[in-house]
């Protein structure tokens, strides 16, 4: 019999590529989602994999799919916009929702990893972020769903592993982008895409200079894999170290699509960060990861994507 992993958020962007890549591994995939920003869509091309399941559910209730060897706990609002929206609900899935995750993972004796997030480190005054920097957060400001949702997740990890030896792992994820992203989720490359893509302007936030550092799905879930197996129950960073200021990411976005679209620029949201970039030693020494993708070539392999999905949303437009 395969192994049973539970994808919590396993309908959401980098859930659903880290579905694909257990299935990829032999594993058998349950999937625990209540569509609040995830979509069906997303595994559409699961629909006759019987090693895959998915259960409609609100973990921030608690729950039980079965026996499971192993629980990634992916469910969270992920972008500006869609956690901005849903603010209590991230706050619960980051507490009530971990929790109940690691109560499956206790129950079962199954190894657990949970998805944290670069948000960890704030407007971070380290540059760049280690693992060991304690970062820089606004405990109240409108990211404050998110970046403390996101501590407190991992400080419940951390103490199921400390009281209750479960065998946590931690991943602390940066900017992420490919296929699969929600059009309008907000984030900085589908609203770029489209744009370009639409030949409308392309938004730019304050003046442009503040920085991210852009990682492909593909390296961004490998690394998720390779810490799946490893037994460092410390957080370790995985993303990609190039890093960008917001007006390069949008030349990139132009040069790949061929637009000719403007760029406009808009007020810069409250407390956004004005630098982001890891700090990736820890992952390449510890699990031998390193991206391999950059961004140039993960734009043009998620242009059909953008194209795809554009064109699907100006046909419901009308
Ligand atoms: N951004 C922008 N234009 C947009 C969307 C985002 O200039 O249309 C900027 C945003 O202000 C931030 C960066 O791009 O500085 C990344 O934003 P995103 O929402 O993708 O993720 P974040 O890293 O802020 O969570």
């Amino acid at each position: 019999m395969s192994k049973r992993a539970l994808v919590t958020g396993g309908a959401g962007f980098l859930g659903s590529h880290l579905c694909d890549a257990l299935l990829a591994e032999g594993y058998s995939v349950v999937v625990a989602d209540n569509l609040l920003t995830g979509r069906r869509c997303n595994f559409d091309h699961l629909r006759n994999e019987p090693r895959f399941e998915f259960q409609q559910i609100d973990i921030n209730q608690p729950f039980d799919c079965g026996k499971v060897d192993y629980v990634f706990h992916f469910a969270c609002p992920a972008s500006p916009v869609d956690y901005t929206k849903h603010g209590i609900e991230t706050l619960q899935v980051g507490s009530l929702g971990t929790f109940h995750a690691l109560d499956v993972a206790r129950k079962y004796g199954a190894k657990y990893l949970t998805s944290s997030t670069s948000e960890c480190y704030g407007d971070p005054l380290e540059h760049p972020q280690k693992e060991t920097y304690w970062g820089n957060v606004n405990p109240i400001g409108p990211r404050s769903v998110y970046d403390e949702a996101k501590r407190f997740s991992e400080a419940v990890t951390m103490a199921y592993h400390r009281y209750y030896n479960v065998d946590t792992r931690i991943v602390r994820i940066f900017n992420t982008y490919g296929p699969r992203m929600q059009l309008n989720d907000g984030r900085v490359v589908p609203n770029f895409m489209k744009q370009a893509l639409r030949g409308e302007d392309l938004t730019v936030y304050g003046d442009g200079n503040q920085t991210r550092s852009f990682c492909y799905v593909s390296d961004e879930v490998d690394g998720f894999i390779r810490l799946s197996k490893s037994s460092e129950h410390l957080p370790v960073n995985i993303g990609n170290p190039t890093e960008f200021t917001i007006l390069e990411c949008a030349q990139r976005v132009l040069a790949v699509t061929g637009s000719k679209s403007k760029i406009r620029y808009e007020p810069l949201p409250q407390d956004d960060p004005k630098q982001r970039r890891p700090d990736i030693t820890k992952a390449r020494t510890l699990l031998g990861w390193e991206p391999k993708i950059d961004l140039e070539t993960g734009l043009r392999m998620s242009l059909d994507y953008f194209r795809k999905a554009t064109f699907e949303e100006k046909v419901l437009q009308g």
